[in-house]
């Protein structure tokens, strides 16, 4: 169903349960599908919130919301316009076909990681999580993104193994196959907002913030071009690919995320443009 139909819906069925109340101000862009980024669009003075977020608009009252790869359905957001009560919004959330492979009778070092960089492995999360926790009113991510290189898909998003039986962290982001030394430009316009160069598993890490809580990460890089903090523009060349941290060969890992929430970057390549 597209954003139109289930706003319409939504506003059909209240109008038919007789509450009346004005239909919607909010348009949204995009599928609400798992793993995907929407761009919405509101009147000024409009408070949006969603997954615990008020949204950010820009002078345009464009707004960003990000679906998780797990995000439960429907996704609800609160919305409240001048001179009027709040009022959610629900929409039922396609789900993602994300593909699942089991694995049994690894031995056991293969599954987890060695136990003297577990403590390692949570500083470095917690790195990366404090960059994507941080809004900027930055408005790249309303940019049709570019692929940052021109690759083969080796890796999908939203994908995940069984090992032995204990569920491994889904695959959350794309990884293109491109051989080590290539330049990696920047998606959309941003800032830096991580630079690592020895991240146990994503080996040289960059993060870009494209604004709105919308964050690009690339991992196995051999190189890094930029310094944190700076002002990149798309096309951009930000650092060189390679195969650093656990990478099983050369090749660019990128993912995008709203906040907490993990989105397909193929998905913000194909979108169209929203004006
Ligand atoms: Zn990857």
């Amino acid at each position: 169903m597209s954003a139109a139909v289930a706003l319409l819906a939504v506003a059909t069925a209240a109008a038919a349960a007789g509450a009346g109340p004005p239909a919607t101000p909010l348009r949204f862009h995009g599928e609400w599908r798992q793993g995907a980024l929407l761009l919405g669009e509101a009147p000024p003075g409009c408070a949006i919130r969603f997954d615990g977020h008020d949204l950010a608009l820009t002078r345009d009252g464009v707004f960003v919301i990000g679906l998780d790869r797990d995000e439960p359905s429907p996704a609800r957001i609160e919305v409240r316009t001048p001179g009027a009560p709040e009022r959610t919004l629900e929409y039922p959330v396609a789900p993602g076909d994300w593909k699942v492979q089991r694995i049994e009778g690894l031995p056991p070092q293969q599954v987890n990681p060695p136990p003297q960089v577990v403590a390692r492995i949570r500083r470095e999360a917690q790195q990366i999580l404090a960059a994507r926790r941080a809004s900027s009113p930055l408005d790249g991510f309303a940019q049709r993104f570019i692929w940052p290189v021109h690759g083969a898909l080796s890796s999908v998003f939203g994908s995940q193994r069984i090992l032995n039986g204990e569920p491994k962290q889904p695959h959350y982001g794309v990884d293109l196959a491109v051989p080590s030394g290539t330049p990696v430009r920047a998606p959309a316009d941003g800032r830096v907002s991580l630079v690592a160069h020895d991240f146990y598993f994503t080996g040289t890490t960059l993060m870009l913030d494209h604004g709105h809580g919308v964050q690009s990460v690339f991992a196995h890089l051999s190189r890094i071009e930029v310094r944190l903090g700076q002002r990149v523009r798309q096309g951009q060349v930000i650092a060189l690919s390679g195969a650093s941290g656990r990478a099983t060969g050369p090749n660019l890992h990128w993912g995008v995320s709203w906040f907490d929430n993990h989105v397909d970057p193929a998905a913000l390549v194909a979108r169209p443009p929203l004006r």
